[in-house]
């Protein structure tokens, strides 16, 4: 670790053009430098959201974009929808397809729907090579289906993806990781109901983990209720440490070092 990189961190998953921060957006760039988070990697929803990601990530430096098409918009979504995303993935800028996923908890789009735009999109990161963000909720028996078909026929990948916001059992940690998928954690490790989780996040290896915020959702416990944002994901780096009883340094040096070698900057 060089002197420039101790301490530093990345939030790999905030979505930074949301509307929440339309009144201080550089104000709150500002405070996640200042709290020693050197990268932003900030993820579109849709083909308007990841046009909006792509131009943060012009306009400042330490930003990246994902772009893709959620899982809650899949019913609306059209394979012209797909190009304009393949369009806009050739941006220097973007690092990953994403997010993309099942969501069956929210069921705001039909199951059929979902599937297909997933599906698209995965044939779409392997067609020019990026990793994939996943947004999985409620599904992962039927996600960990469509990802072992898909890695099946992309053998030749070295990274596939990350699982966001993860909240699995152990045996699906253990299948997601056999696969060759890192696993992302974010602020609700920090929520007391969380504490039968720690086995599980103990059990993730150092070189798969990284960490996020999902801001402007998903504060931390000290914020909890209000807007989130990429400062905040020092608190669940520390509470990342205090779980696996490592010091905050460690934690801060794998991750980031974990968010460079997934997403190739
Ligand atoms: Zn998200």
């Amino acid at each position: 670790m060089t002197t420039e990189t101790a301490g530093l961190l990345v939030d790999t998953h905030a979505h930074l053009d949301a509307g929440e921060f339309d009144a201080d957006r550089d104000e709150v760039i500002t405070r996640a430098r200042d709290a020693s988070v050197s990268t932003i990697i900030t993820v579109g929803t849709g083909v308007e959201s990841g046009h909006r990601s792509t131009e943060l990530a012009e306009q400042y430096q330490g930003i990246l974009a994902v772009i893709g098409i959620h899982p809650h918009a899949a019913s609306t979504a059209t394979e012209a929808d797909i190009t304009a995303i393949a369009r806009l993935a050739k941006h220097p800028k973007v690092v990953a397809i994403g997010e993309i996923g099942l969501d069956f908890y929210r069921n705001y789009s039909p199951r059929d729907s979902q599937f297909r735009t997933l599906k698209w999109q995965l044939d779409l990161a392997a067609r020019l090579g990026l990793p994939v963000v996943i947004h999985c909720r409620q599904a992962h028996e039927e996600m960990l289906n469509v990802l072992r078909d898909w890695t099946a026929r992309h053998k030749e990948r070295q990274s596939p993806g990350v699982i966001h916001c993860f909240q699995g059992d152990t045996r699906t940690t253990r299948q997601y990781l056999e696969m060759g998928f890192y696993l992302s954690l974010g602020g609700y490790i920090t929520y007391p109901a969380n504490s039968n989780a720690h086995d599980v996040i103990r059990s993730i290896p150092a070189d798969r983990l990284i960490v996020e915020t999902d801001c402007p959702y998903l504060a931390p416990q000290h914020y909890r209720g209000r807007r989130n944002e990429p400062a905040y994901v020092r608190y669940t780096a520390e509470e990342l440490a205090r779980i696996r009883g490592v010091p905050f340094e460690t934690i801060a040096q794998e991750t980031t070092e974990n968010a460079r070698r997934l997403f190739g900057w």
